[in-house]
């Protein structure tokens, strides 16, 4: 390729390069979104001066309607939330209420007449917004931040002095409502409360969040505050529903982003196939896009989805650079690093300043780097593989665009039913918001030990249902028989001599399994006690962060699974069975002959065995195992349809296990469409005869005890679910099934039977009811 100079890289002309060659049929679908002007809003009258100034000291002058649209909403003392794109400046939109009020409130005789919380999901945003309001230095407003790791002595400075504190959820599940009594002056005083980045908050996680703050802002009114919340959220449908769901009350969502916009060229790009139909390996071409771009004087960060993936893109596009610098007598070759997430600050910055200087020309990072590590400026990103979400996407694509230089971005599709699927509806990647952050604040699991700890922090009463919603009572009465809480005539009181909060464990439900490394001791992580069973029994391989790790022992009752590191050279695959009865049906949708429907199911999964399996699929053995069986309760969405019917469609009695286990399949593949979660946060049975429903029933289902809100969502949106499914697997190019359509890496039963076409039969005559016989919605 010819070296483009730096300041004239021509998106367009690059993919142009790119697509040369072997390489012509792989560019699908080409996007320009285009520039766009700014709208500026005037500054605040009511904005203190000390707050201006110390922003137009940092060159910060203008104001963009959304971000005036905010102030005045959160001033007003209206609970609001701004979704709108990466760089689109949605901190200046609360700084100017919050910094305006606590600035004034250092006018108080207490010298604290408003105090602030700030919340993020990691520590290193914490950490960045700590730095920029540092920067700001607005007089008088004193902020800290507060996390795990601070010292009790600057906690306790914290409490007394501080105006703005920035921290987590889970410190304020596990050390301030705990702990309350002595925040109350802090409390007292609270008049906004941040939430940053809340799309992070869906599934069980954001149920855990979602009662954290419903908590925090109990507490807040026992000291007779009334904080206003303000939540930043990237792009994602219906930001109101998200933000209401977390906070409990309503909240107003500010979505038009009126900060202006470079040019963005956007390729969706497709490896190209192998002889047998299945995808070639999307790392392998991210990482030759990445060298060929770099080795053009493009200035690109590759994100990949692993630590494996970083290192072998990174590994690759050296390797590629070097070669073809030594073939061009000695020049050395421009430089490529890797970013794996987990750096020092000093050695992000060090990062940061070399990419500035552009002595490093090539970046392959995990998606880790879309919280902690400044890299605008860059010329083009690729992404290798979907990222899961709309939101997350747009994040990546955000990271390229120097100032006044138009910006390239290329995903790179990979081996999965979804990265199919977006390759043919690139409408739904760039002209749809596609999916919902969904959570369901009222799972009785993840609620029930919040109202534990609720009742530990300020007795439990029936008006509380105020912030709990109407299922508090029953919740609590069942804790009352459980021993945990005691009913007293003035409520509902916490039973236990040890800490409610310590019961709960935000990020997860139920029992977890230590994963330690058996020569150090050193805890690795942590999984569900029911994916434990198939993911570190005895003998499997367990990777972590991109290192591979033999289990030696599971040991269910002391809940620790032993590994030591090393790679045997194959990988396991549990063999599992499970099935699953209906406890409850709470809606039902007819749809003709067919019956769609929604409830709780109980899910019993027995892992049986697991296979020894090479890197190309072969399996060298497979080997017996005698663990308990589990069982989950959780919602599901289920559909059946009688067998004369499915006969209809062409699919006699003997094809239709095949036909529902790959139907059942491709739609697990495709519910992260509709609802931000992935593959890995549901499962599904299917069977030819239910003994509930008395028919061929197939059933997908939350992979949370209590649920998620995801197997809801697939019923409300059920005909938009099956379609996409439908075309999915009718448009792949594989000839009998393949893990870009009907194959799944999780299966149990080791993709036994599958019959893609039976699916699409099935599936276009389970579509045909709906539309024939009953409207839905
Ligand atoms: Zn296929
Ligand atoms: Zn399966």
């Amino acid at each position: 390729m010819d070296h483009l100079e730096q300041t004239d890289v021509d998106p367009r002309a690059v993919l142009e390069h790119l697509s040369r060659g072997a390489r012509a049929d792989r560019l699908v679908h080409v996007r320009t979104v285009p520039a766009r002007e700014g709208r500026v809003v005037p500054w605040p009258t009511w904005c203190a001066p000390t707050v201006t100034a110390a922003l137009h000291g940092e060159g910060i002058h203008t104001l963009w309607e959304h971000q005036g649209t905010v102030a005045e909403l959160a001033h007003a003392g209206r609970h609001v939330v701004v979704a709108t794109g990466t760089a689109s400046g949605k901190s200046l939109g609360y700084l100017l209420p919050v910094l305006t009020a606590l600035s004034e409130g250092t006018g108080a005789v207490t010298g604290r007449g408003a105090t602030a919380l700030y919340l993020a999901p990691t520590k290193a945003l914490g950490a960045d917004q700590e730095a920029r309001l540092h920067t700001l230095a607005v007089p008088g407003v004193r902020v800290a931040r507060l996390d795990g790791d601070t010292p009790g002595e600057e906690r306790r400075w914290i409490r007394e002095h501080a105006h703005y504190v920035l921290t987590n959820p889970d410190l304020l599940h596990h050390t301030l409502l705990p702990g309350h009594e002595r925040w109350a002056p802090f409390l007292r005083a609270l008049r906004y409360v941040v939430v940053d980045e809340c799309h992070v908050y869906r599934g069980v996680f954001g149920a855990h969040v979602s009662a954290v703050l419903r908590r925090l802002l109990r507490v807040a009114a026992r000291y007779g505050a009334e904080p206003t919340v303000i939540l930043a959220s990237a792009t994602v449908a219906a930001p109101d529903e998200l933000a209401s769901a977390l906070v409990g009350q309503e909240v107003t969502a500010v979505t038009a982003d009126a900060s202006p916009r470079r040019e963005r060229v956007v390729g969706l790009w497709d490896p190209g196939r192998t002889d047998d139909g299945r995808r070639c390996g999307t790392a392998t071409e991210t990482a030759d896009l990445l060298a060929d771009l770099v080795g053009a004087g493009v200035q690109t960060v590759a994100f990949a989805r692993s630590r494996i993936g970083v290192e072998h893109v990174a590994a690759r596009a050296r390797e590629a650079l070097e070669a073809r610098a030594a073939s061009c007598s000695g020049s050395a070759a421009p430089q490529v690093a890797g970013y794996r997430g987990g750096y020092l600050p000093e050695e992000r910055r060090a990062l940061e300043s070399s990419l500035r200087d552009r002595t490093v020309m090539g970046l392959a990072a995990t998606s880790a780097l879309e919280l902690g590590i400044d890299i605008a400026g860059l010329d083009a990103v690729v992404i290798a593989g979907w990222p899961g979400t709309r939101a997350s996407f747009w994040q990546q694509v955000g990271r390229a665009g120097r100032r006044g230089a138009s910006s390239l971005a290329v995903l790179v599709a990979s081996d999965d039913p979804l990265d199919s699927y977006l390759l043919q509806h690139p409408e739904l990647v760039f002209d749809e918001p596609v999916e919902n952050c969904v959570l369901d604040p009222e799972n009785p699991y993840v609620l029930g030990p919040h109202l534990a700890a609720a009742a530990a922090e300020l007795p439990l009463t029936p008006e509380d249902a105020r912030w709990f919603g109407p299922g508090l009572a029953g919740l609590a009465e069942q804790l009352v028989v459980g021993g945990i809480l005691r009913a007293r005539p003035t409520g509902w009181y916490w039973a236990r001599p040890d800490r409610a909060s310590d019961h709960v464990a935000l990020r997860g439900v139920g029992q977890t399994v230590q994963i330690v490394d058996g020569r150090s001791g050193r805890v690795l992580g942590t999984v569900d006690e029911a994916r434990a069973l198939s993911t570190v029994h005895e003998g499997a391989v367990y990777v972590h962060q991109g290192e591979p790790h033999v289990v030696t022992e599971l040991d269910l009752d002391a809940s620790v699974a032993l590994v030591v590191a090393g790679d045997p050279g194959w990988s396991t695959r549990a063999r599992s069975e499970s099935t699953f009865v209906i406890r409850e049906t709470s809606v039902v949708q007819p749809w003709g002959a067919a019956t769609l429907a929604s409830g709780r199911v109980e899910v019993t999964t027995q892992v049986t065995s697991f296979q020894r399996v090479l890197s190309d699929g072969t399996v060298i053995g497979t080997h017996p195992l005698d663990l308990p069986s589990r069982t989950l309760v959780t919602q599901a969405v289920w559909w059946t349809l009688p067998l004369e019917e499915l006969a209809l469609a062409g699919v006699g009695e003997a094809g239709v296990p095949g036909a529902l286990h790959a139907a059942e399949h491709a739609s697990i593949g495709m519910l992260p469409l509709l609802a931000t979660c992935d593959r890995w946060d549901i499962g599904g049975v299917s069977t030819a005869l239910h003994p509930d429903t008395g028919l061929p029933t197939v059933m997908v289902y939350d992979g949370y005890p209590g649920g998620a809100g995801f197997s809801r969502r697939a019923f409300t949106e059920a005909a938009e679910w099956l379609t996409a499914t439908r075309d999915l697997i009718g448009s792949c190019g594989c000839t009998d099934g393949c893990p870009g359509c009907v194959q799944s890496p999780k299966c149990g039963n080791g993709n036994e039977p599958l019959d893609k076409r039976g699916a699409i039969a099935v599936l276009d005559h389970l579509l045909s009811e709906r539309t024939v016989v009953v409207p839905t919605r």
